[in-house]
């Protein structure tokens, strides 16, 4: 089984696609990667995703990836004693630490980091930004604000501070018992929400040891004054729009994700686009023009995933919504425009063996007209480097290891297999013509561009470019 398309789709798991059968139509759809969301469900709901997945990928001999996505320092007012209260425009409104039930007039904010950081004259956004208070008055426990956009507010709604950078780790109590559960099913990639600094990834980093890759959500605004050292030390990048457009205002956040896009597709790391995609097909069967022309403009940008989340976690409508994101990207694929910017766009190779060859391989498999580019890696890393390239013929990424294979699952124009190690150049020959035809790729005739390390079985050492002709 084999997609015709380069960028891929990440689909979110939740109560509309709990079933094997509903999250078999999603991967039929075009689904490449499962994103578990651990701000909802518990830990049985997602170990059942989890195992589904894994029980798809022998039914459909594909590896799958899956991506943990950890709540993060979310921050959430308390509850009301009546569940919900009305906030009017101009009423006072304080919030604090007491953990009394709320009122209208007052309500609990359990989180001491935020009235360390909070300044008079400044505003709060509460339930995504719906409602807007403006601090009067504060101190360590608590804040006197006047109602600017008032409206119901219930119990435990999200709460932004987009004016202060708070002094919180990334990883909450919460994210430290999820990131240990994650790990021991063994998720391919975990996300840290709402990294702020380079300095957020150490602990994740430390505590994820390489048992899977790490992905920084960028939905704080403070987070592009350390672009450049917070990709350098990811292993992809999240542009989050849906926390990021209320840090921040609405017309703010296209260049934003323009910028990270670039940056990410500049050092060669995978770059997600997330959040209200197609919206509208949580409950429609068809998505607006609008949305249609938001997943195509991120396809034309370049970036590697787009990313459903409550169209396939909650929605009327999710193989629908997948189904429409694969033909949006296919026809935006299939697009001269697409194919010109593509080749604008190239990004010069570093200084290293690895790019040199890549960017050998995809010249070579252009000028002799190529099935496709075969990289031999076993960590991933020289099909990276390969897919950095953007060529214009489909990757396809051989690695002896399962976690490897499912890892590139995110990533740009990659075709991952499992194949057993090669020990001679014969052997590695063999084993990328042969899956190139087992897999829909090539045919008698086709020519490939392989890519190899030798000596054969030592990591990261890619050095030899080999044309090969499926006989
Ligand atoms: P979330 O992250 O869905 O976990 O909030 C994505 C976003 O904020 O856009
Ligand atoms: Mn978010």
């Amino acid at each position: 089984m084999r997609r015709s398309r380069n960028a891929k789709i990440i689909a979110t798991l939740g109560p509309a696609s709990s079933s094997l059968e509903a999250i078999s139509s999603l991967f039929e759809a075009g689904a490449d990667v499962f994103r578990l969301n651990f701000s909802h469900g518990s830990h049985e709901d997602h170990r059942k995703s989890y195992d589904t997945i894994r029980s798809l990928e022998t039914t459909f001999g594909r590896p799958v990836g899956i991506l943990l996505d950890l709540q993060g320092p979310k921050l959430r007012v308390g509850k009301f004693s009546k569940g919900k209260v009305t906030l009017e425009v101009g009423q006072k409104f304080r919030l604090d630490m007491d953990e009394t039930l709320g009122t209208a007039e007052r309500a609990p904010l359990l989180h001491p980091e935020v009235f360390a950081a909070l300044k008079p004259n400044t505003d709060l956004l509460i339930d995504d930004g719906k409602i807007r208070v403006h601090v009067l008055d504060c101190g360590k426990d608590f804040a006197e604000t006047i109602v600017v956009t008032g409206g119901v507010l219930s119990n435990n709604k999200g709460v932004n501070v987009p004016d202060a950078a708070l002094d919180v780790s990334p990883l909450t109590e919460k994210d430290l018992l999820d990131l240990r559960f994650g790990l021991q099913l063994g998720v391919d990639w975990v996300a840290l929400s709402f990294v702020q600094r380079p300095s957020d990834l150490a602990e994740a980093k430390k505590l994820i040891a390489g048992r899977a890759f790490v992905m920084s959500k960028l939905e704080k605004p403070q987070a592009m004054d350390h672009l450049d050292e917070i990709v350098e030390l990811s292993d992809a990048v999240m542009v989050a729009r849906g926390d990021l457009g209320v840090e921040c205002p609405p017309e703010e956040v296209p260049s934003h994700q323009k910028r990270i896009s670039r940056v990410c597709r500049e050092a060669g790391k995978p770059v997600v686009v997330a959040t209200q995609m197609l919206e509208s097909m949580i409950t429609v069967p068809t998505p607006t023009r609008a949305e249609a022309s938001d997943v195509a403009t991120a396809i034309y940008d370049g970036v590697d995933a787009v990313m459903l989340s409550a169209e396939t976690a909650v929605g009327e409508y999710a193989p629908e919504a997948v189904a429409m994101m694969d033909r949006i990207i296919r026809h935006a694929e299939q697009d001269l425009h697409y194919q010109q910017s593509r080749m604008h766009e190239r990004r010069v190779p570093e200084a290293t063996a690895a790019d040199a060859i890549s960017a050998a391989a995809r010249q070579v498999s252009q000028t002799i007209s190529a099935a496709s580019v075969v990289t031999f890696s076993s960590t991933g890393l020289t099909t990276l480097r390969a897919a950095r390239e953007r060529p214009t013929v489909p990757i396809i990424g051989l690695t002896p290891r399962l976690d490897t294979a499912r890892r590139l699952a995110l990533v740009w124009g990659v075709h991952s297999v499992q194949t057993q190690d090669c020990h001679s150049f014969r052997e590695m020959v063999d084993t990328a013509l042969r899956v190139s035809c087992e897999e829909g790729f090539a045919s008698v005739g086709d020519a490939l561009v392989i890519t190899a390390g030798v000596p054969f079985g030592t990591p990261g050492a890619t050095n030899i470019l080999r044309i090969a002709w499926v006989e």
